[in-house]
């Protein structure tokens, strides 16, 4: 045999047995994303690699290490786009979709690409559902998101969650709290790792991220930033937790959640689940009202979250429905002509069949139909086709009987 190509490192087969899993959970992503108003958009898969550059900021991680670019045949510099967002707001701007009467909310069901070292349970592609809203300011659509995400993830069945909320502050508040937060972060200069101390340069806030246990220790008797935000945040933040309290939803203030990303503004949220371990969060996301202006877009304000879907389909258990599939088997060539006219009619009429072209005996069919685990199994023979009844046994309790096609319909009509 010759040597097989194997997939790239860092990527994944989502197989058919796992895939009813991501099935549900696109499907039921797409219902709860419909009934808040929201509508689904696709972008394409790579862009300019300076589109992701501008939404992620040059600080950032994600485009110091972990972003997919490669040159094309053209010269080009494209990027696989690490997250959602750049590419939707690019989409809006390009569209000009917000001189459109409809509602700038939208969905996305689809892969992203990190160029990250492999390791256990992260992926160079994988997956995300982001939704999006803009030009909503008011305080209430951010804990409407929130309160849709709960919704989401209480419909999945996904247990122990925990929401984290926050403010980032804005453009005037920021800088004062970032000055406080270096010059406290600067005492801890010799406990903190060399990344962090990197990041006590360029953006303090991400010091709050480290996963190092030293660091996380030191980051604890730092300044929190909702002590600092000017009165229009502090007035955004406090309205966006009245609303939760109005939706009777259970939720954290947690100072030290400043996301991963630079663009956001005011909000910030995340839902974590205990079932997931070190790397706990299900869902983040936040405000960032100036990046449509950064884009070269109007100015526009925006808020969203993305959901890790490898994470989900982790927390998910496998209901395996039981199939619902008549196995057709068949004697004979003339047997088997008859066979692919019956489950043409049947699969019209709703019922999954499979007719599998191999000639075998009755005895290895109904075998392969066990295994398959048929609901029930169509037996068509010389006989059969000469009087125009065909045999039909239920695999649960082994009840047969024949008939004609109609007689068929009405004994598969019958409840297992
Ligand atoms: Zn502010
Ligand atoms: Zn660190």
């Amino acid at each position: 045999m010759k040597k097989a190509v194997s997939a790239i490192k860092g990527t994944k087969d989502i197989l058919p047995q796992e895939i009813r899993l991501w099935q549900r959970l696109e499907g039921e992503c797409k219902h709860v994303f419909e009934l808040y108003g929201y509508r689904e958009i696709r972008t394409p898969v790579f862009e300019a690699t300076e589109l992701f550059e501008k939404g992620t900021g040059i600080t950032s991680d994600v485009v110091i290490k972990e972003m997919y670019t490669f040159t094309d045949k053209g010269g080009r510099s494209l990027t696989l786009r690490p997250e959602y967002t750049p590419s939707v707001v690019r989409a809006i701007i390009e569209n000009r979709l917000y001189l459109q009467p409809e509602p700038l909310r939208f969905y996305f069901i689809g892969p992203m690409f990190r160029y990250d070292k492999p390791q256990k349970g992260r992926f160079r592609q994988f997956h995300q559902v982001d939704i999006e809203v803009f030009d909503e300011k008011e305080p209430a659509v951010d804990a409407e998101i929130v309160e849709m995400a709960d919704f989401l993830l209480k419909r999945l069945g996904v247990k122990d969650i925990k929401i984290l909320v926050n403010s980032v502050g804005c453009r005037k508040c920021r800088p004062s709290y970032l000055k406080v937060l270096r010059e406290k972060a600067s005492g801890a200069k010799d406990v903190l790792c060399p990344d962090c101390l990197r990041k006590l340069e360029s953006n303090p806030l991400r010091i709050f991220d480290c996963k190092i246990e030293a660091c996380r220790e030191a980051a604890r008797s730092f300044p929190k930033i909702t002590d600092f935000l000017c009165a229009e945040c502090g007035e955004h933040f406090s309205r966006f937790c009245g609303y939760l309290d109005a939706f009777g939803l259970t939720y954290t203030i947690e100072p030290k959640l400043v996301r991963g990303l630079d663009y956001y503004t005011k909000t910030t949220f995340e839902i974590v689940s205990r079932r997931l371990g070190a790397q706990d969060a299900v869902l983040g996301g936040g405000r960032y009202d100036d990046m449509m202006k950064e884009f070269g877009g109007p100015d526009i304000c925006g808020i969203g979250f993305a959901m890790g879907v490898e994470r989900i389909i982790s927390l998910l258990s496998a209901v395996e429905e039981p199939r619902k599939m008549l196995f057709a088997a068949f004697l004979g060539q003339a047997a088997l002509s008859k066979g692919m006219e019956l489950v043409r009619e049947l699969r019209r009429q709703g019922i999954e069949c499979l007719l599998e072209y191999k000639e075998r005996s009755l005895k290895n069919q109904l075998s392969r139909a066990n295994k398959l685990g048929a609901a029930w199994v169509l037996i068509i023979g010389e006989n059969e086709i000469k009087k125009g009844v065909y045999g039909i046994k239920r695999m649960s309790d082994g009840v047969q009987m024949e008939g004609d096609l109609k007689g068929i319909l009405a004994f598969i009509g019958q409840p297992l």
